[in-house]
């Protein structure tokens, strides 16, 4: 037997996991790509994170965007998870976490990240695209920042995400 024929595919469905603090664009355009190359798409949604404090919107609503945004997709799902992303990768029997690279700082925390997940899991494999030139810069954050000082956030979020934004930072 050769070593090829050893190999076995890696299943056809992938996780994107992050906060989505909300959704942008940016995010939106990594899922679409997505979905182009896999047959299906699990957008995971932190519920809790160590790595930043307090979401600015509740797990409900965080889900809601998303699947509101991707309404025209039909092989994309989104579901909350609070355990490790390995694990739940392979609870909805994905082999690919798939995942969008910005800046150097991304990349950074992205390495770390994938060594730390293929010491739990050596069978699940990460797969990264690279931001589309027009988000490279756009992060949740960013357009938090933003809509506090009111800038213009038409281009960066989906309509219903720019509206409840406003509403939540307004008070
Ligand atoms: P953020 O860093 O904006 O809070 P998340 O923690 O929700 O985003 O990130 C989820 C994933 O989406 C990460 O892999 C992150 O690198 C990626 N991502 C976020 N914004 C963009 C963007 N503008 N273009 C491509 N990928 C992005």
């Amino acid at each position: 037997m050769s070593p090829s024929s050893e190999i076995v595919p890696s299943g056809q469905r992938v996780v994107c996991p992050g906060s989505y603090d909300p959704i942008t664009n940016g995010h939106l355009d990594v899922i679409r790509r997505a979905a182009a190359l896999y047959e299906e798409v699990v957008v995971a949604v932190v519920n809790r994170s160590v790595r930043k404090s307090d979401t600015l919107f509740g797990i409900e609503e965080r889900l809601e965007f998303i699947e509101h945004a991707t309404a025209d997709l039909a092989n994309v799902r989104a579901e909350p998870f609070n355990t490790l992303v390995v694990d739940f990768a392979r609870k909805v029997g994905a082999k690919v976490i798939l995942k969008g690279l910005r800046a150097i700082s991304d990349f950074e925390y992205e390495l770390e990240m994938h060594q730390l997940n293929r010491r739990q899991a050596p069978d699940i494999e990460s797969v990264y695209l690279m931001a589309s030139s027009e988000y490279s810069f756009l992060s949740s954050s960013g357009v938090k920042e933003l809509a506090i000082f009111g800038g213009n956030i038409d281009h960066l979020v989906p309509g219903d995400v720019g509206r409840r934004l406003q509403e939540e930072l307004k008070r």
